[in-house]
């Protein structure tokens, strides 16, 4: 490839202990949970809201909190988010059970988890961002990183104002793809078989609006007709610009046809809103020092950072250890959400909203605790998610 030489000399306009990059729903849990334990945190988004899949992405499903038998396993910031999410108006799977104290036999029979309003979630998270004292930076993508021997001792931005530089102690990866990892040097695998297309938008009827799911998580064998053919005959992996764009347009074409078919049953059919950001569900992640597996439901870890369930069944329930979250190679530099360290089969699992807030909020509190997550004191940390109001472990259910 033919290649220019740029001379570049940044500029460093802001500096911070914990620089977490990515505002979708890990990135709030980590900046949140980061400057309550009383550090200097910037939470860089490239978009003008925050997110990401979560609100941008139209994916408004806030799945279970609980095990699908009645007990809650996640907690913390994970629970405070999907309060949050409601706390002006929800949409739909309003969870009775969960939050007007409903029997244990009542909890076993709906799951805790409810559909909210994007917009309001996104505003709603913002000015509690704000409160607690976050300096939200915007329109602002991490582009590079500057590196003093094996730490990112800067994160090089671009922006309205154009190429600076943000110093910082330690930095938290929630851009959901591993990016900061990569420009960083950490080891990093792509998602096996690549996402099938998704066209999920908001439309109205003449009778209000609604969700459309189009184009599910993976389409069963028996379900695959004439019809699912165009939503699984392409794959995309996700961390390619120019792929990235064409899935978008393909994404836009789909929802149109959608439409106008709608649209000869009933004229008043109309789209409401269509993602902004793409809908795609699992490209890359780290290679922590543990990868997480689907037969990891109960397995117990030493070094638990808190509980997940399995949105798709009933029972299983997960400890997430904490060296799933970091590397070996990068000292300050953790990831939170969608790509934490598990193998193609549970990446289904832990890419969902609860997760990422769980992994947010353990990500942001060790963040703010050291600039080398391998030397820091694993029960420390504990102790301090155990203080927010976590459960860690499962024998405490
Ligand atoms: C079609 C679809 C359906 C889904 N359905 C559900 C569901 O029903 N329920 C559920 O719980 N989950 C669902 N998920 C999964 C879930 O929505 C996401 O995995 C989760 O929201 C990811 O959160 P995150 O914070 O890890 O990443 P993201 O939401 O991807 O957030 C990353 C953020 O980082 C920003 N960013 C990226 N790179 C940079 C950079 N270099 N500089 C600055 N900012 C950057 C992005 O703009 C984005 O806002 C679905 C996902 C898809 C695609």
């Amino acid at each position: 490839m033919e290649k220019v030489v740029e001379t570049l000399c940044t500029p460093i306009t802001h500096e911070c202990d914990v620089l977490v990059v990515g505002g979708g729903v890990a990135g709030i849990a980590a900046a949140l949970a980061a400057a309550r334990q009383d550090t200097k945190v910037i939470l860089l988004e490239k978009q003008f809201m925050l997110g990401g899949l979560a609100t941008a992405g139209l994916v408004t499903i806030y799945l279970p909190l609980c095990d699908g038998k009645g007990h809650q396993v996640s907690f913390g910031i994970a629970e405070e988010l999907l309060r949050l999410s409601i706390k002006y108006g929800y949409e739909d799977r309003y969870p009775t059970a969960w939050l007007e104290n409903g029997s244990m036999e009542e909890r076993a029979k709906k799951r805790f988890e409810v559909r909210y309003n994007a917009q309001l979630f996104a505003i709603a998270a913002e000015q509690l961002l704000l409160k607690e004292g976050v300096t939200i930076l915007y329109g602002t993508s991490a582009c590079s990183v500057a590196m003093a021997s094996d730490k990112i001792s800067a994160v090089i931005v671009e922006n309205k104002s154009g190429r600076t530089a943000i110093k910082t102690k330690s930095v938290v990866d929630a851009t959901g793809d591993a990016d900061i990892c990569v420009m960083a040097g950490e080891k990093t695998a792509l998602f096996g078989p690549g996402n099938i297309l998704a066209a999920w938008h908001y439309y109205e009827t003449g009778n209000g609006y609604d969700l459309s799911m189009l184009g599910y998580a993976e389409v069963p064998q028996e379900d695959r007709t004439e019809e699912t053919k165009p939503l699984i005959s392409r794959r995309f992996q996700g961390v390619d610009g120019q792929e990235l764009s064409e899935m978008m347009q393909l994404s836009h074409k789909r929802v149109l046809e959608e439409i106008v078919k709608k649209q000869q049953e009933n004229p008043a059919y109309m789209p409401v809103t269509i993602a902004t950001i793409p809908q795609i569900r699992m490209t890359r992640r780290i290679v922590g020092g543990y990868t997480m597996e689907t037969s990891d439901d109960r397995k117990e870890f030493e070094d638990s950072i808190g509980m997940i369930g399995n949105w798709k069944k009933r029972g299983p329930v997960y400890e997430v250890p904490f060296h799933a979250l970091y590397g070996s190679r990068v000292k300050n530099l953790i990831t939170a959400g969608r790509s934490i360290s598990a193998s193609d089969a549970m990446w289904d699992v832990t890419r969902v909203i609860p997760v990422c807030a769980v992994t947010g909020e353990a990500a942001g509190v060790a963040a703010a605790m050291t600039d080398d997550f391998e030397s820091l004191s694993v029960a420390k940390l504990q102790k301090k998610l155990a203080d927010n109001g976590l459960k860690l472990f499962y024998h405490e259910l």
